[in-house]
């Protein structure tokens, strides 16, 4: 059975592999690997895969700097694709040669909140095409498990999946303020799964599901299958050279009638 046909993988490709496959053998050993009924954790980045906030999030950052240190449009130029927040806010800082280091970090943190609240509620948001069906069809699965790996901190995420109901569908995530390196939040999630259901998940069993080459390597740095959807900054041929396990051209495109 060659590398390629991991678990993860055959589970998530695997009508798209038959599709392309005449070999009844093939497809038949294929099958039988799927019954399996491994346990997956599925991992989600908000911002250019869940949603579009409309601006909210670059909105409240600058809004956040002009309030703590009054330098406006402070994030003009940053790009803040698939970086952590507190990723982002300490580029901030230091364009602007402010100390990155002595709570201002904290301040930008909260003032960022309180403009996010007001900011998230714009016409401009919306949910990218397909995620409430998919979300709706996981959460059935009884093998499947639903998470958050994101940049956000926790107090955004949840601000920003608020605005559409989604919070009950990820009762566990990592997030930005787990670690602002977002190749470190993978094994938080995992612990995190443990202790919730009581239950331990391989790195190999998660599957990390985001918009930038930055949410592919997180994943692949870990073991864990990587799929990339360009629904974000970044266009379908760029991700298809980034070393994702699977590319879509939206969350629409993912076929899971097989996962148990
Ligand atoms: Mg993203």
């Amino acid at each position: 059975m060659p590398e390629v046909l991991s678990r993860a993988s055959m589970l998530l490709n695997l009508d798209s592999r038959l599709r392309g496959n005449d070999d009844y053998e093939v497809q038949t050993i294929m099958r039988q690997l799927i019954i399996e009924k491994e346990m997956k954790l599925i991992l989600f980045d908000i911002d250019g895969t869940l949603m579009d906030s409309g601006g909210a999030g670059t909105r409240s950052m600058d809004l956040a700097f002009a309030e703590v240190f009054s330098v406006p449009r402070a994030f003009q130029g940053i790009s803040m694709a698939g970086k952590t927040d507190i990723q982002i806010m300490k580029e901030g800082l230091i364009r602007h040669g402010i100390d990155s280091e002595n709570g201002n970090v904290g301040l930008l943190r909260d003032a960022y909140i309180r403009s996010l609240r007001t900011e998230i509620e714009n016409p401009l948001k919306r949910l990218k095409p397909g995620i409430r069906e998919s979300l709706d069809i996981l959460k059935e699965k009884d093998e499947v498990f639903l998470g958050l790996l994101t940049g956000n901190i926790e107090q955004g995420a949840r601000i920003k999946l608020g605005s559409f109901g989604l919070n009950p569908y990820f009762p566990l995530g990592a997030f930005g303020n787990d670690n602002e390196d977002r190749n470190k939040l993978l094994p938080v999630a995992a612990e995190r799964f443990s202790r919730l259901y009581n239950n331990e998940i391989e790195y190999r069993d998660c599957i990390v599901i985001g918009d930038t080459p930055r949410d592919v390597e997180c994943a692949k740095i870990h073991g864990a299958y990587a799929v990339a959807i360009a629904t974000g900054p970044y266009p379908y041929e760029a991700l298809l050279k980034c070393g994702a396990d699977m590319v879509l051209r939206n969350i629409g495109e993912m076929d899971y009638s097989l996962l148990s």
